[in-house]
């Protein structure tokens, strides 16, 4: 008789019997098999960025079956993101779904025995406590080196290992960081060349993002499987167009003296100096805009204020407003984030932002 599935549970667990088989095929191979998969269920990774890395990547995650993800970014899904972002779809776009929104909840659809957490923030120091406490693992997934430098310092003085990935083009690279053992991103920027072009000026195509995510991945399974000793420990790069492939070794390029991972470590990245409040987003005509302070606006009141701007358009949903006046469009986040649409100009956008919203 065939069994029928019973609804979920209040703590996201299923109690039937018909998901006993979702993870055979994974547990027969053999370096994983049911103690892994037990270890797997305990994990909990935090994934920064819901782009195409953080879709990929968190999708991956949460089929094999790790207990808790936590995924963050500070977007909303467009129509230019469906070609590779493979958690969204056109309903998502149509309505401007923030990513960790429209990730999670189609994260929870893929695997109801996973708790998933999205979270609609820029990651900042300050929220990176929140978002990663009892994480034994990171998964780079953003688009910009600022935010992986504030997560090598935090990762390196918290002793939590992250992975980094990055891909434009037919190009990508990853590269795995165990505080103690292996160097950091701070050590290698000196010795390598990280990359340059963005997705601006080069586009991307999906199977460059989903090598990516396949090299971050087999490290996070074996991480969190224990199986140490299998991990790659080099630099890798391809070019999935050109058919280039190629590992480096970087044990030596740790630095004694490395300001993140050295001896008299300072964690740079973590002070107040280094917090940006005006970004230019990869690969859109867009800035945006945090304030210095945590804040929770009312949406309403700002969608009330927006509706008396002449020849303004003003789009609500629960989660942002949006305003289309002259050539900038403005979205506001509930937690004061502006994105100015329509400049590269990060005093043009200021500008923009100061005339709607003060
Ligand atoms: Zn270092």
């Amino acid at each position: 008789m065939r069994e029928t599935k019973a609804p979920a549970v209040p703590d996201g667990t299923i109690s039937n019997h018909s998901s006993h088989d979702r993870y055979s095929r994974q547990e027969r191979f053999q370096p994983i098999g049911p103690e892994g998969q037990r270890r797997l269920k305990e994990s909990r990774v935090l994934i920064v960025g819901a782009g195409a890395l953080g879709s990929g990547t968190a999708e991956m995650l949460v089929r094999a079956g790790v207990g808790t993800v936590t995924i963050v970014d500070r977007d909303y899904v467009e129509w230019s993101n469906l070609q590779r972002q493979q958690l969204y779809a056109e309903a998502d776009a149509d309505e401007r779904l923030p990513k960790a929104v429209a990730a999670e909840r189609r994260l929870k659809a893929i695997n109801s025995e996973a708790h998933v957490h999205g979270v609609v923030a820029d990651v900042t120091v300050d929220e990176l406590d929140a978002l990663a406490a009892g994480a034994q693992l990171i998964m780079d997934a953003t688009d910009n080196f600022d935010t992986r430098l504030l997560v090598n310092d935090y990762a390196m003085k918290k002793g939590i290992p992250w992975i980094y990935g990055a891909c434009v083009g037919s190009y990508g690279m990853s590269m795995m960081f165990v505080p103690q053992e292996t160097p950091c991103l701070n050590c290698l920027l000196e010795t390598v060349p990280l990359g340059g072009a963005t997705c601006d000026t080069a586009g991307i195509i999906a199977p460059a993002v989903q090598m990516v995510v396949s090299y971050q991945t087999a490290e996070a399974l074996k991480w969190l499987t224990g199986h140490h000793e299998a991990l790659r420990h080099t630099l890798v790069s391809f070019d999935l167009w050109t058919n280039q492939h190629t590992a480096i070794g970087v044990k030596d390029a740790k630095r004694p003296d490395c300001p993140s991972c050295g001896i008299d470590a300072a964690y740079p990245y973590l002070s107040a100096a280094h917090h940006r409040k005006t970004d230019i987003l990869c690969g859109r005509d867009t800035v945006q805009i945090r304030p210095a302070h945590r804040v929770e606006l009312d949406l309403d009141d700002i969608a009330e204020r927006f509706r008396s701007v002449r020849h303004g358009e003003v789009r609500v949903n629960p989660y942002l407003v949006s305003l289309q006046a002259d050539a900038h469009r403005l979205v506001v986040f509930r937690d004061g984030r502006v994105l100015v649409h329509g400049t590269k100009d990060p005093v043009e956008a200021r500008i923009v932002h100061d005339r709607y919203l003060g």
